[in-house]
């Protein structure tokens, strides 16, 4: 289908970025191109339809490419849209888990009040590899009462336990490396 297609056409493997021996996915391109864009916002959003007909209440990207796809995404679905940030950006009260990187740790907050007890919520980003990202912001919604129903992601690194890090958390990914 079209977003597989613009994706297989569009990403640029950087080799060695950002340090040796890593193959950075460049996702820029497709962003570039209006109908590459249109076309991955559309299959994403279709992670956020329900099973009882409704849509999620959230969408949640995380800093800093999922705040561009999950965006668009929420306004394709009529639903909002929440961000979870490296530590220290967002001004209000926050809920913030940290997590083990390959080099050091991370630590991604959410504001308290953006996702209320007993929001649908579908988390959107580019990439899925180790998942430390992802189950850190399931985490987060889950400290706000919040239900995680999904990770919709562009492209998943099948060579890193991205899937058992999130555990029992559906991943939809529209292409697998
Ligand atoms: P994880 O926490 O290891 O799953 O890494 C996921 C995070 O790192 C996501 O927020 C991605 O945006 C980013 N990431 C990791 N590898 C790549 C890549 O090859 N291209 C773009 N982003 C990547």
């Amino acid at each position: 289908e079209v977003a597989r297609e613009a994706l297989d056409r569009l990403v640029v493997d950087v080799p060695d970025f950002p340090e040796p021996g890593v193959v950075f996915k460049d996702i820029t391109p497709v962003l570039a191109d209006h109908d590459g864009f249109t076309a991955v916002v559309a299959a994403l959003a279709e992670h956020g339809r329900l099973d009882d007909g409704q849509v999620v209440d959230k969408v949640v990207g995380m800093e800093a490419r999922g705040f561009i796809l999950a965006a668009p995404v929420a306004l394709a679905l009529g639903a909002g849209f929440v961000p979870v940030r490296k530590a220290g950006k967002l001004p209000r009260e926050t809920h913030a888990v940290s997590y083990s990187l390959e080099y050091g740790d991370a630590t991604l907050e959410l504001h308290r009040d953006a996702i209320s007890p007993g929001d649908r919520v579908l988390l959107v980003d580019d990439v899925l590899a180790t998942g430390g990202t992802a189950r850190a912001t399931r985490e987060l919604v889950e400290a706000c009462g919040g239900i995680v129903t999904g990770l919709a992601v562009l492209m998943e690194l099948s060579f890193l336990p991205g899937r058992e890090t999130v555990g029992d958390l559906p991943v939809s990914s529209l292409v697998t490396l």
